[in-house]
Order: structure tokens, then C-alpha cells, then sequence
């Protein structure tokens, strides 16, 4: 008989596949203080992070926000201090989260004016866990070097970790310029494109060393260079690890809405990610009109999990379903499902250790339903069109009940709660 696992057809194991070849090494950076603390960089998981999007002068709004945010597992939440008024709203935000229990570090995003506001504001100086510096709009000509090392110097009397963060929209134009006449005068020029990728980077580390000159340490320092093109962001951030080791804050900027901001921020991330490139990660998504902030969260989270990074909730692997499956019954309980382990999980994680380990099956019939369910943890497998009106339910890969009627939702739920008392209480 022919062998069909001859050797060269073995496949690398899950390990191989799941694991960047290496991990880019950077210098480990922690942010905020208390149990909430988290340290991006280094050897530490990669971390998910978040921006509000209220006003930060609203103490109220922002406060509900950052909470929402943080409950949605965000590991750092950054806001905009644009103004004498959010500053001074800073420290009421932290003292407001700190007794509400959420310890999550608070970053302040400064542009233009960041310099004044943190001097004039000592509060919020001290009460902010970060200060994020756009170095293409600290401030203009010979102002531009004195304000950022302002900025700096505050960071090092409070404390604080820096977030320089390049950005292709607001990229510093003198810098830009100067690259620009060079590639010029060259024999050969490069792209354009090229030679502004080029000053994304050098704007970035150049300000890195500028603030290591001043004083901050390199542990203290974390970079970015965020673009909208995939294409441009992978280049980016390969120069940036290819010439420095500080901790890097990895994003697509002006990702856009919906799918298309999803697809394109997991496209680049997770080429990126898979060459073990990037620190911590935000998803730019544009909320609907009154959408939900915390998708950005989610999709964060979910990217870093299907790819092997971390385990955040529990999976629930479902079936895209086909003309197999006519009735809504299917995706209700896929959606029912989903929505009720992410709803729960901020009460499981604490009470369930371990519980984000677990797999669910919600399949739509009988053609892939019981295979599949078997391989989860605890897998349902919904009767298809003209198929008998029952659903199996399989446990640990044994077929454990078969539930019908109307109340299949609500049963299946309970049997995935007794499932995680029984497995991962204490
Ligand atoms: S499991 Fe059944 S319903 Fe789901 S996609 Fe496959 S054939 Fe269609």
C-alpha cells in the first residue's frame, strides 16, 4: 500500500505553523502602574490597545468609554488632550476609572500644543500612563526641536513611557524635503513613494535618538510609523525593525469602516505579526454613526487568536452555511452563541481560569456538523432542510444528547455554561 505520510509530505505540526520563524527582539517597555500594568515589548504577549473617540473634556462620556473599552479587553486606552479644557479633565477621567475599579494606562495623545499642556497641566502630566508624540506636528522650523524636547523632559520628570508615532498624513515636511532634493540630485532616483517610506522611518528613529539624547531612556520609548496603503505599512515597519530594537506599536492608520477597514488592517498586521514584526496593536476601524468603539477590541483580539498569538475568548467555529440550511435557526444560534461568551467572559475570566481555551461548534446540518462538532469542545449540529428536526450535541468528541424544539438556544447555552463549571471552576 502506497505510504501516503512518505516524508515529503509531512507538514510542519500546529507549533511550526503557528509561530513567527523568530520574534523581532526589542527593548520591553512598561506602561502604567498597579495591577493593570502591562509591559509591551520584549518578551511580553503582544498587547491590544484602543483610542476613545469622545470629547475628552466630557469626563462623563470619556470615562464611560474608557471603561467600555477596557472591559472589551483593551490593554491600554488612548485619549485626546487637545486642549486646556481635556487636560485639565484628565486627572477627574483617572480618579473617576481608579474607583470604578479599572486600573487600564491611560495614554494622552499630544499634536501641536502638547508641550504647553503638559506644563500647564502637572495634573495631567501625572495622571496620564503614556504621552503619544506625533513628530511631524510637534510644532514648526526652530520651534520643532524645543517643543519635543519639552515634551520629553516632562516625560522623564513624570515617569512616563513616549509613543513617538510617525504618520504618514502629518509626515515632517522639512525632513521630507530634504530626502526629497537629495533623491533628486541622484544619478538614479528612487520612487517617490520609496523616499517617503524613507522618511516615515528616519523621522521616527531620528526623534528616538533625540529623545534618548535628552534622557529618556530607550526602555521608556516606543515607536510607530503608521500609513494607509497595506503595501507601504509592511515596507515600514520592516525598515523600522531591520534598523532599531525599540518596542513597536503596530497599526494601519485610516483603516476605514466596516470589512474594508477589518480586511485591510488584518492584511497588514498579520504579515507583519507572522514575521514576529510588532509590540502591541491597534485597529483604526471608523465606527458607524452610533457603532460600537469596542469592535476595534474585538477585531484586535480575534486577529491576534486566529493567528496563534494569544487567547483572549472562547472560539466559536461556525459553518458559513449553504442552501442546506433555509431557516434563520442556524445563524441565530451562531449569533446567540457568540455574543453570549463575549458577554460573559469578563465574569468567566476571573471566576474560570483557562476558560478562553475553549472551542465551540455551531454547525448548520449533517454534511459537516457532527465531524466538526466532534473536534471542539462542546459542538451542536442543527438539522438542515428536510432533515430530521433534531440536533446532536457532542461533548469532549462523544455524542453527549440530542435536543429539538423550540427551546434548542436557550438548552445549548446551559449546556455550555455546566460545560465550563464542570471543566474550569474551581
Ligand atoms: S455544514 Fe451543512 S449547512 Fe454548513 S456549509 Fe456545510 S453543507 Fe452547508
Amino acid at each position: 500500500m502506497t505510504d501516503l505520510l512518505a516524508p515529503d509530505l509531512l507538514m510542519p505540526g500546529d507549533a511550526e505553523i503557528a509561530a513567527p520563524a523568530s520574534r523581532h527582539r526589542t527593548v520591553a517597555v512598561r506602561v502604567g502602574t498597579g495591577r493593570a500594568a502591562v509591559t509591551i515589548g520584549g518578551d511580553a504577549p503582544i498587547g491590544v490597545q484602543s483610542m476613545t473617540n469622545t470629547d475628552t473634556a466630557d469626563v462623563a462620556s470619556t470615562v464611560k468609554q474608557v471603561a467600555d473599552l477596557a472591559r472589551a479587553g483593551s490593554e491600554i486606552v488612548r485619549i485626546t488632550v487637545d486642549r486646556d479644557e481635556a487636560a485639565a479633565a484628565v486627572p477627574h477621567i483617572k480618579e473617576k476609572l481608579l474607583r470604578m475599579g479599572v486600573e487600564t494606562p491611560i495614554v494622552g495623545d499630544f499634536h501641536y500644543i502638547g508641550h504647553k499642556l503638559l506644563a500647564d497641566h502637572p495634573a495631567c502630566a501625572e495622571a496620564l500612563d503614556k504621552y503619544r508624540i506625533n513628530p511631524g506636528n510637534v510644532g514648526f522650523k526652530d520651534k520643532k526641536d524645543r517643543q519635543f524636547a519639552a515634551i520629553v523632559e516632562q516625560a522623564i520628570r513624570h515617569g512616563k513611557a513616549v509613543r513617538i508615532g510617525a504618520n504618514w498624513g502629518s509626515l515632517d515636511q522639512d525632513l521630507l524635503t530634504t530626502l526629497m532634493d537629495q533623491n533628486a540630485k541622484r544619478a538614479r532616483p528612487i520612487e517617490a513613494r520609496a523616499v517617503t517610506r524613507e522618511a516615515m522611518v528616519r523621522s521616527a528613529l531620528l526623534s528616538a535618538s533625540m529623545a534618548e539624547e535628552i534622557g529618556l531612556a530607550k526602555d521608556r520609548i516606543i515607536l510607530s510609523a503608521k500609513v494607509s496603503a497595506v503595501q507601504d505599512l509592511i515596507e515600514v515597519y520592516r525598515m523600522l525593525a531591520r534598523r532599531s530594537d525599540y518596542a513597536l506599536h503596530l497599526g494601519l492608520t485610516e483603516a476605514g469602516m466596516g470589512s474594508k477597514g477589518i480586511v485591510a488592517s488584518s492584511a497588514a498586521m498579520g504579515i507583519l505579526l507572522q514575521e514576529g514584526i510588532g509590540d502591541t496593536i491597534r485597529v483604526s476601524l471608523t465606527p458607524e454613526p452610533g457603532g460600537d468603539r469596542t469592535l476595534e477590541v474585538k477585531v484586535a483580539q480575534e486577529l491576534l487568536q486566529t493567528m496563534g498569538f494569544r487567547t483572549f475568548v472562547p472560539l466559536v467555529a461556525a459553518c458559513p452555511g449553504c442552501g442546506r440550511t433555509t431557516s434563520t435557526v442556524f445563524q441565530e444560534l451562531a449569533r446567540d452563541i457568540q455574543t453570549y461568551i463575549r458577554d460573559e467572559m469578563p465574569n468567566w475570566k476571573s471566576k474560570y481560569p483557562g476558560v478562553e481555551t475553549l472551542n465551540v461548534a455551531v454547525m448548520g446540518c449533517i454534511v459537516n456538523g457532527p465531524g466538526e462538532s466532534k473536534h471542539a469542545d462542546i459542538g451542536i449540529s442543527l438539522p438542515g432542510t428536510g432533515e430530521t428536526p433534531a440536533a446532536p450535541v457532542f461533548i469532549d468528541g462523544q455524542k453527549a444528547m440530542t435536543l429539538r424544539g423550540a427551546g434548542i438556544a436557550g438548552e445549548f447555552k446551559q449546556i455550555v455554561q455546566d460545560y465550563i463549571e464542570r471543566r474550569f471552576g474551581s
